[in-house]
């Protein structure tokens, strides 16, 4: 006897004829994650299995933040031998109160009881052990599951996992990463799809500190873990917010600034074989994120734009950040380069025509060069 992991995909089983491949990617990944718990992995009968390791709390734990696991379930393994079964069945239910059903899956029909047989037989038993339990076969509180397959394996427990796609299955993509708290949420909710992130950050020094950018680095290693590793390319913005803060009107300078931003995302992008940019918007959370500045900042690049968050409200947001744990870091109080040099009226509904104008004024094309010329990779 010993414990293992029942692992359960959800989405992996509608892909079809390419299920064997995100199945593989998706073991893979598991196997990553568990790098240095001595744990093996197996994939058998439509289930993945993980056993072996001296800490299988800590394997749950990293398991069920793999992206197209859809729940884990810590579980035993045993000899097939009905009453030993039945006695572990009743021994799981220890502690546990309220109402419970037993599910049963005989796979191996040699199994002398049927699964209704089982269910029955084990449901008395543990009764017979637990009398503060009783049966509900329609809401149980508790559901004791034993399935007969190579071996016997039963669990009462079943841990929600991260869901999504397999990561690495689905392309790569560029996250502009400003230290607040929607963007590293907007990457989280295309990783979960299966995309590799890499991330662009731009940075005012010194008008936005060195704790600034650590602090968004941070927040690259804690959604990069979801993929063991993320790229960030920080660019060094001052001089286009300088220039544009010199020479533009200044109700368009934010929304100027944005559409730089997308330019240099969408050459940095093409350099590192992203197909799509992604941003942390929502509608008419700001005054740049109204639909004719988005309107605007779309223009700028020929590649898709992901805003995973545009239907979502601020409180929406902060749970989802609060979740995968980038709320504290993202509250910290740093400047990040869009407040720097903020306009007191900014435009809500600008003009493409009046935009490009705007920005006639300055040498763009010298700008955006000298700006990835500077810029930095860095590997968290
Ligand atoms: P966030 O909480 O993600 O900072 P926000 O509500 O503060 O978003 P804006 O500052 O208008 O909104 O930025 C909108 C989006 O533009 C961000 O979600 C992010 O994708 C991108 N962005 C803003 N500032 C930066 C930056 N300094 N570097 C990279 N991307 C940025
Ligand atoms: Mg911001």
């Amino acid at each position: 006897m010993r414990d293992v992991l029942l692992v359960r995909f959800g989405e992996v089983h509608l892909k079809g004829l390419n299920r064997p491949y995100f199945l593989k990617m998706l073991v893979n990944n598991i196997k990553k994650t568990l790098e240095g718990t001595h744990a093996s992995v197996w994939l058998s009968d439509s289930r993945i299995y993980v056993a072996g390791a001296p800490d299988m709390r800590d394997c749950a734990e990293r398991v069920r933040r793999v992206f197209g696991v859809y729940s884990v379930s810590p579980a035993v393994e045993m000899e097939k031998e009905l009453d030993a079964v039945c006695a572990q069945a009743a021994r799981m239910m220890q502690g546990v109160s309220g109402t419970f059903k037993v599910l049963c899956k005989r796979s191996d029909k040699r199994f002398p009881l049927n699964s209704q047989e089982l269910a029955v037989y084990a449901g008395e038993q543990i009764l017979n052990a637990n009398p503060s339990l009783s049966v509900d076969v329609h809401k149980p509180q508790t559901e004791m599951w034993i399935e007969i397959r190579d071996h016997a394996y039963l669990c009462n427990t079943e841990l929600p996992g991260a869901g999504g796609l397999p990561m690495g299955t689905a392309g790569r993509a560029l996250l502009l990463l400003s230290g607040g708290i929607d963007s590293p949420v907007a990457g989280y909710r295309i990783m979960r799809r299966g995309v590799n992130c890499q991330a662009v950050h731009f940075a005012s020094p010194p008008y936005t500190s060195e704790r600034a950018k650590q602090k968004v680095l941070e927040l690259a290693r804690i959604i990069g873990a979801y993929e063991y590793g993320m790229r960030v390319h920080v660019v060094p913005f001052t001089d286009i917010q300088m220039a544009i803060h010199e020479n533009c009107d200044p109700e368009y300078t934010t929304l100027i600034m944005r559409r730089f931003m997308m330019r240099i995302a969408d050459r940095i992008a093409k350099q590192n074989a992203c197909q799509a940019l992604i941003t942390g918007e929502s509608i008419g959370q700001v005054a740049s994120q109204t639909m004719e500045a988005l309107g605007c900042t779309d223009i700028m690049t020929d590649l898709p734009v992901f805003r995973p968050l545009i239907g979502h409200d601020k409180l929406e947001i902060i749970r989802i950040a609060e979740h995968i744990g980038t709320y504290e870091t993202s509250i910290l109080p740093y400047e990040d380069c869009c407040t720097v040099f903020t306009p007191r009226h900014p435009a809500t509904k600008p003009k493409k025509d009046k935009a490009a104008y705007e920005e006639t004024k300055l040498d763009a094309d010298a700008l955006i060069n000298a700006a990835l010329a500077g810029t930095e990779t860095v590997l968290v």
